[in-house]
């Protein structure tokens, strides 16, 4: 078990600091407003005002996701968000569920913990928590029963179509993809259907860097968080939050 001050010293040494150091691109410096997020904010636990129709989302984020959708109607699209913001608490019934079905399935708490990030996230880790992100499909019909799946989305998948129109318009709402399809991206697969509301997000990342919030994991109150070590949570934070499509890279 290592304290929050040493796990602090090494990814100051790992060069999560580096990204810190870099100043904020002129993107995201046209909204001069200097919002301060906590550690509750960054970790899905303070009560947040959530805004939009068929999802809940930060009031910037969701007036944004709003326009699109009528954008995309207009288009002959009619999408359906499948989720938008999710708590720290949410994330911790995913987590413990999971945890609890994979230890009786007979894997060590460390295969467990590897199985459980291959999909999904740490609670206090999830960008879900933020209200600045979503998960989308084309259709709000004949839904699949796995429809956040990539095969959907490509080439002849019925959702297909949608992904398109979204790769060509999603940025012009301030939207961009998370874990895109570089096939040299570590951390998580390709998610065609995850878009981040860009300036919002883009600040919280580096709040969330800056307050060393990764840290926190060492105290969470969530199944086998006893076994995270210090080397874990460096390439956790290395590989499943910071190896993401560049352009979200504060
Ligand atoms: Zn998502």
């Amino acid at each position: 078990m290592y304290s929050r001050r040493e796990f602090l010293k090494y990814t100051a040494l790992s060069g999560a600091s580096l990204l810190l150091s870099s100043p904020l691109n002129a993107f995201h410096n046209r909204s001069a407003i200097s919002t301060e997020f906590s550690i509750e904010d960054l970790m899905g636990k303070s009560k947040l005002n959530l805004y939009g129709k068929g999802f809940n989302l930060r009031e910037e984020a969701a007036n944004s996701l709003s326009a699109m959708l009528k954008e995309a109607s207009k288009s002959g699209f009619n999408p359906y968000v499948v989720s938008s913001y999710r708590s720290y608490n949410h994330q911790k019934r995913i987590w413990n569920n999971k945890y609890t079905r994979f230890t009786k399935d007979g894997l060590s708490p460390q295969a467990t913990i590897e199985k459980i990030i291959k999909y999904s996230t740490i609670p206090g880790t999830s960008r879900h928590h933020w209200g600045t992100d979503f998960d989308i499909i084309g259709s709000a019909k004949n839904i699949p029963s796995n429809p956040l799946h990539e095969k959907h989305f490509n080439q002849g998948g019925q959702y297909h179509a949608f992904k398109l129109w979204l790769n060509e318009n999603s940025i012009q709402f301030g939207f961009k993809e998370v874990y895109t399809n570089n096939p040299d991206r570590k951390g998580f697969k390709y998610e065609p259907w995850h878009f981040s509301y860009a300036t919002t997000a883009c600040k919280m990342l580096s709040q969330y860097i800056e307050k060393e919030v990764i840290g926190e994991l060492y105290k969470a109150d969530i199944m086998g968080a006893e076994n995270f070590t210090q080397e874990f949570l460096s390439r956790y934070l290395k590989e499943n939050i910071l190896d993401i499509n560049p352009e979200l890279i504060p």
